[in-house]
């Protein structure tokens, strides 16, 4: 079946368990599913923008009210929505960081993160992650009087990741934000693995920021994210336009200068709002999520010489696994090499794992049903027997 010439239908999560780690929360919901379908023509939600002209106040769909809830819901004071978490980055660097000046990442940050500093010129100082893979307040304080010394001032701006993209960690956040602001660096929480699978109040966890991907974790279609920030940094990073044109003398109302006046439009403002209700109920289910998840960890780990790279108990459906001494010493003489793991899944209709991979690999288990964890634990125990591994 075609979509239109040369565009195939896409039948993944239809048809298989997806372990795709950045796919498995972004998957929409039904309700998302059919608004994109309705409201998918161009410039669709401007049907009822009426003055001041601006994407928050449009009542029909209700974006306005969309709005006001996720800054509640996250424990800020003002949100806006953005095409993808990497734009809420842009806006924040945009907003407070200039040509030369420093801005503190973590070792295990994001590209986009690294990237949005140097879209404004900035310099990126990093924390080094502990060995085993943590980013620490003590750690954070060190790197940022590294910074003053080299600077002669602070970051100006400080991201932290809340669960890194790399190991399924949790950081510090509290801890390393209580630091920054004890030298008035503003705080910008990356929450693309947290925000729309977990609870998160920002204000709790010292955010100045607090920065979600809709279309990896709440069940959005792409581009999509949302930023939510206080009353103080919304005066600078939510700004307003003040530009006039020099002949003509036109100005621009209330349109946000950090967003171009608009960001998301149709399909993905929509299919957000059309999820935020289940991704609202969902946050609270979060327990059962992590525990499906430990069916699966606790049954790779009965593989001989199976190890879980990411930290252990596992608190995140997110994981890098470490099967170099399991699934890769078969890797070594069987006939389909490292691909020998990704083609066994398919067999049992399961995908989203880095085919070739049998080193270090990650997976997400996120949405998944018990049934399907249950199977999911099954299937891997099976693919190990059937290649000679043993089962403890
Ligand atoms: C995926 C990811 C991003 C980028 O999110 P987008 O919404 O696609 O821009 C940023 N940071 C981390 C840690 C990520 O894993």
């Amino acid at each position: 079946m075609k979509c239109a010439a040369g565009i195939e239908t896409r039948i993944v999560d239809e048809s298989s368990i997806n372990l795709d780690p950045i796919q498995a929360a972004g998957r929409l919901t039904p309700e998302a599913m059919k608004a994109v379908i309705a409201w998918g023509d161009g410039y669709s939600v401007c049907d009822h923008c009426h003055k001041p002209f601006r994407l928050d106040y449009v009542t029909n769909p209700p974006i306005a009210d969309f709005h006001s809830d996720l800054s509640k819901w996250l424990g800020m004071d003002q949100s806006q929505v953005v095409p993808g978490a990497r734009r809420a980055f842009q806006e924040v660097t945009g907003a407070l960081v200039s040509k030369g000046e420093p801005v503190m990442m973590t070792g295990m940050g994001h590209y986009t993160a690294y990237l949005s500093v140097e879209v404004v010129n900035g310099v990126v100082r990093e924390i080094p992650p502990t060995p085993d893979h943590h980013i620490t307040a003590d750690t954070a304080a060190e790197r940022i009087e590294a910074v003053i010394r080299e600077f002669g001032y602070a970051p100006k701006l400080l991201f932290i990741d809340a669960v890194d993209f790399m190991y399924g960690n949790f950081h510090d956040v509290k801890g390393v934000a209580k630091v920054a602001h004890q030298y008035d660096i503003p705080v910008l929480y990356n929450g693309v693995y947290t925000v729309g699978v977990l609870p998160v109040n920002g204000k709790d966890l010292g955010a100045d920021f607090v920065v979600g991907s809709g279309h990896k974790s709440m069940a959005a279609p792409a581009p999509s994210g949302v930023l939510a920030t206080t009353d103080e940094y919304a005066d600078v990073v939510l700004r307003t336009t003040k530009i006039s044109g020099d002949v003509t003398g036109r100005k621009f109302g209330i349109k946000q200068v950090g967003i171009l006046g608009c960001s998301l439009m149709g399909a993905p403002i929509v299919g957000l709002i059309a999820s935020f209700p289940a991704v609202k109920e969902r946050v609270k289910h979060w327990d059962e999520e992590v525990a499906n998840h430990r069916i699966v960890t606790d049954a790779l780990l009965s593989i001989e010489g199976t190890k879980i790279a990411s930290e252990f108990p596992r608190r995140h459906t997110l994981t890098r696994m470490d099967t170099s001494a399991s699934f890769d010493v078969v890797a070594r003489t069987h006939k389909k090499r490292g691909f020998f793991l990704s083609s066994a899944l398919a067999k049992r209709g399961i995908t989203g794992i880095m085919p070739g991979v049998t080193k270090q690999w990650k997976f997400n288990t996120y949405g998944l049903s018990r049934e399907q964890v249950e199977y999911l634990a099954g299937a891997f125990v099976d693919i190990a027997e059937e290649n000679g591994l043993r089962i403890a």
